[in-house]
């Protein structure tokens, strides 16, 4: 597969790439349009860049919708722009470094070491608007809403509402041809995060990795997330057995041990049982038994 675009409703595109099975977005207005995530790396921003080009001249802005490397290390390529995200640009400076010494420590153990050194060269771009609560912005002709949710699959998510269009861009709070994934996620409140964007029942719905889908599709998956809740909350008052819960994880055991792990790590251990008296060792007093040695004569 090559990467190729998909129009998912008039003018709003999602771009399927080969890498990672991802999936950008553009979302095109009268003056301005908005670019979704920007990819691995500066090369990967670039032909994505190149390839918004052939669809529109446009001046842009860019949405983050969290701050995992694949949705932000290609913004480089799109120059000075307006850069929207829940996360300040401190956090993504900090968060950005740990992401890329893991991730081209990764992909050089995977052998790809041309995509290592490219995403170790890539300029970083922090955002530079803040997103709280919701945004709505005006791209000329239509406004998209910029909505901070969660936490859910990161502690910064955000999605991209396009409402005369019947899109929401969902960034990875869903995926579609591979598990979502748990390593920095909230399992408790992601399913109800995630129930309460689909409130205004979204035609399209276009996750952050995987083909676009519909409502119901959606829907199908907030039930196996609040599964995985439930599995996690279970074994976590020990209902259930790891081992049980892992084997019945709608997504898979790995998934399914990443989340527990991940809620443990979410959850402070119980506190120290406080001191207890000294238990009573005098010996108790002797029990009287009072032995009655009676009848009663239930004759008439
Ligand atoms: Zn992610």
């Amino acid at each position: 597969m090559s990467d190729r675009w998909i129009e998912v409703a008039d003018r709003v595109w999602a771009r399927r790439l080969e890498e990672l099975d991802q999936t950008l977005g553009l979302v095109v207005g009268d003056d301005c349009c908005l670019v979704i995530d920007t990819g691995i790396s500066a090369e990967a921003g670039f032909a994505f860049a190149t390839a918004i080009r052939e669809l529109t001249d446009l001046p842009w802005q860019v949405a983050y919708t969290h701050d995992h490397f694949d949705h932000w290390f290609g913004t480089s390529a799109f120059g000075e722009s307006s850069v929207w995200a829940v996360a300040d640009g401190a956090h993504y400076v900090r968060f950005g470094d740990e992401q890329r010494r893991k991730w081209v420590a990764k992909y050089r153990l995977d052998g790809r070491e041309e995509e290592a050194r490219q995403m170790g060269a890539s300029r970083l771009v922090p955002p530079n608007c803040r997103v709280q609560g919701a945004v709505g912005l005006n791209l000329g002709g239509r406004t998209v809403v910029l909505r901070q949710v969660g936490p859910a699959h990161s502690d910064n998510d955000m999605v991209v509402e396009v409402p005369d269009a019947g899109v929401l861009f969902a960034g990875d709070l869903l995926e579609q041809g591979a598990p979502p994934s748990y390593s920095s996620a909230f399992p408790i409140e992601w399913p109800q995060a995630v129930e309460h964007l689909l409130g205004w029942k979204p035609p399209v719905v276009v996750p952050g990795h995987g083909e676009p889908g519909d409502y119901w599709w959606a829907r199908a998956q907030v039930r196996d997330l609040a599964e995985v809740a439930r599995l996690c909350a279970e074994a976590a008052q020990g209902f259930l057995t790891e081992d049980e819960a892992a084997e019945h994880g709608p997504f898979g055991p790995e998934t399914m041990r990443t989340a527990i792990a991940r809620w443990k790590e979410l959850t402070p251990p119980a506190p120290e049982p406080l001191p207890q008296p000294e238990p009573d060792r005098t010996p108790p007093a002797p029990v009287v038994i009072y032995d009655f040695d009676y009848q009663i004569d239930m004759r008439p």
